[in-house]
Formats: C-alpha cells, structure tokens, sequence
C-alpha cells in the first residue's frame, strides 16, 4: 500500500478535520440566491489513494456545484483531445496575479492561464468548436459530464439547473469577459459565443460531492488513471500540464502563498469545494462553503496548511 499505517494515517486526518470545523472565518458566496443559501457549517474531507484506499468524513455525500474545479477538468479534457500545443495556441500558462474574473488578457491578448475565468470560458470554446466538432451543445454536454464521471471511477454526476440558470442570470461579468475576448480574436473560428458561455455555466452547474471528487483527484494523482476502475481516462502529459497550472494558479490569488506554504498542486471553487492532488500518493477533496477574501474556502485551505505540517506531502520536502 502507498500508505502502508492508513489507520493511523486516518487517524490524524481526523484530528486536522476536527481543528479546521471550529474555524468560522469567511463568508458563503452570495452572488446567486442558490449559494447564498449554503449552510455554513457543512464541511466535508474525502481521501482516495492511488491505490484506492479511502477515508471520508464529514458532509462527503452532500451534492455541491463543481463551479471552478471544473475547470482543471475540461482543460484536461482539452490537452487530451487537442494537444497541448494547440490548446496553448490560446491560453496562456502563467498566473495573472489578479482576481479570477478580472477584465484583463496577457500581453499576447491570450487569457493568462485555464484555471481564471477567461481561460476556462476559453477552453469551453476550444472543446465546443474544435473537440468533435460535429456534436451539437446537448451531445458536448453529455461528452464532458462523461469524461467528469469516468475520472471519478464510474459515479453518476448530477446538473443544477437552477444555478446554471441563475449562473447565466448573474453573469454580466463572464459576458463581458467573453466579449472582451471575442473583440480581441480570442476564439477559434465558427465558435458561437453563446453557445461558449452556456457550455462554461454548465460544467460548473455539475454536481458532486467530496467522496466523488476526491476519486477524480486520485485519477489526477495517478497519472490519469482511476484508481478504481484501473481506466486510463487522460494521458499522463495532459496529466502533467494540468497539475503544473494547478499548481501555480489554482487558488485565484493566494496561488503563489498556496504554491509556498503547502507545495502541492490544487483548485478551489466558489462553492466553497477545494480538489487538492498529492501526486502518485493520493487525491484529498474538502468541502466548506465559507470562503475568505479571494475565494478559497477558509477551512479547506487551513486542513491544506494544517496537512503539511504534519505529513511531508509539500514537493520539495523529502530533499
Ligand atoms: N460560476 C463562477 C463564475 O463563473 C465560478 C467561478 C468560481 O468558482 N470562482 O464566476
């Protein structure tokens, strides 16, 4: 086993998992009603080996909204059927240090990175208009939810209309990313922008909960192969490119501190869901809807800080 003591190990989990629940700092998402609504206190940690032990404990079966952990996937999804050098013909790799729905575009007008708002609407239009270009938004929904669902081992992945519709309600910003993007030649040709953006509020309207996530995260740390179903759902190149920009950019802002102080490659979203790989040991999801000033859930970024102090999961331990 990659973690021969897992009882003991479980043991400790438990203990970060009871030290981060007494944490009440942040504030749930407020910008779409569906959000707003979100208990506080659920707080959630699921563990998934490579070799496919598991560890949940908490609120791990309650469904969430992927939100922006979507969007490390369908970038994985992107690089796997594109090529990372097409897909990077697009989108950049370096953080922006700024917000993740700010109105800006590198130096080359390209998004900075997939893991910010633009380069993930971005991605949408790659895997819309390039990826099987022949399947209509219904069959590239489909498409994508069953990519999501064999990185998670074969679990059925749910869809929140209300809050795609809600999403797509609220989203002046996203559409004026969107067509900021458009005025600069950002997309490929034939993209149908609203087609674009509705695919983007839909990959982040899909609904999990932190055992399933925990599963995509362990395929993640395996090299793209689930290790439950033993399925080889993405190369290990796209493997590599994923979990490299996760690891400089996904926590919005605090990506450098993130990159620093805990060392392992990540992403957070909005709904307060964080997807945390340590790679070739594990995948960690934690779930808590409060989030502080930059967006990470406040819980889940101290069971990160709280992990590493304890085990040495950082990259650059072990030296
Ligand atoms: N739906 C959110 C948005 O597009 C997702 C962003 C996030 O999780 N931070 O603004």
């Amino acid at each position: 086993f990659i973690i021969p003591e897992f009882e003991s190990f479980s043991k400790e989990i438990e203990e970060i998992y009871w030290k981060c629940k007494s944490n009440n700092d942040g504030k749930v998402a407020s910008y779409i009603p569906q959000l707003a609504r979100m208990n506080p206190n659920y707080w959630g940690v699921s563990i998934c080996t490579i070799d496919g032990q598991r560890f949940s404990l908490g609120d791990v079966n309650i469904p969430f909204t992927l939100q922006s952990c979507s969007k490390p996937l369908t970038y994985a999804i992107a690089l796997d059927q594109l090529g990372e050098e097409l897909v990077h013909r697009y989108v950049g790799q370096e953080p922006s240090g700024r917000n993740f729905n700010e109105l800006i575009l590198d130096h080359n007008k390209k998004p900075h990175n997939p893991m910010i708002n633009a380069g993930a609407i971005l991605v949408c239009a790659l895997l819309k208009t390039l990826v099987k270009p022949e399947m209509t938004l219904a069959e590239k929904f489909d498409f994508t939810m069953n990519y999501f669902e064999r990185l998670a081992g074969g679990e059925d992945l749910g869809f929140n209309n209300a809050i795609f519709l809600s999403e797509r309600e609220a989203a002046d910003r996203n559409y004026a990313l969107g067509f900021y993007m458009r005025e600069h030649k950002c997309y490929p040709e034939k993209t149908s922008f609203r087609e674009c953006m509705d695919f983007y509020f839909q990959c982040c309207s899909m609904e999990t909960n932190c055992d399933i996530v925990s599963v995509m995260g362990a395929t993640l740390a395996n090299g793209g192969i689930c290790p439950l179903t033993e399925e080889k759902v993405l190369g290990s190149e796209s493997v590599r490119d994923v979990l490299s920009l996760m690891h400089s950019c996904g926590m919005y802002d605090y990506s450098g501190q993130f990159a620093f102080k805990v060392g392992l490659p990540a992403k957070s979203g909005v709904c307060g869901g964080l997807l945390v790989v340590i790679p070739n040991v594990m995948g960690i999801c934690t779930w808590s809807p409060p989030l502080d000033a930059l967006g990470n859930s406040c819980r889940g970024v101290q069971f990160c800080e709280e992990l590493v102090k304890k085990f040495n999961f950082h990259r650059y331990d072990n030296l």
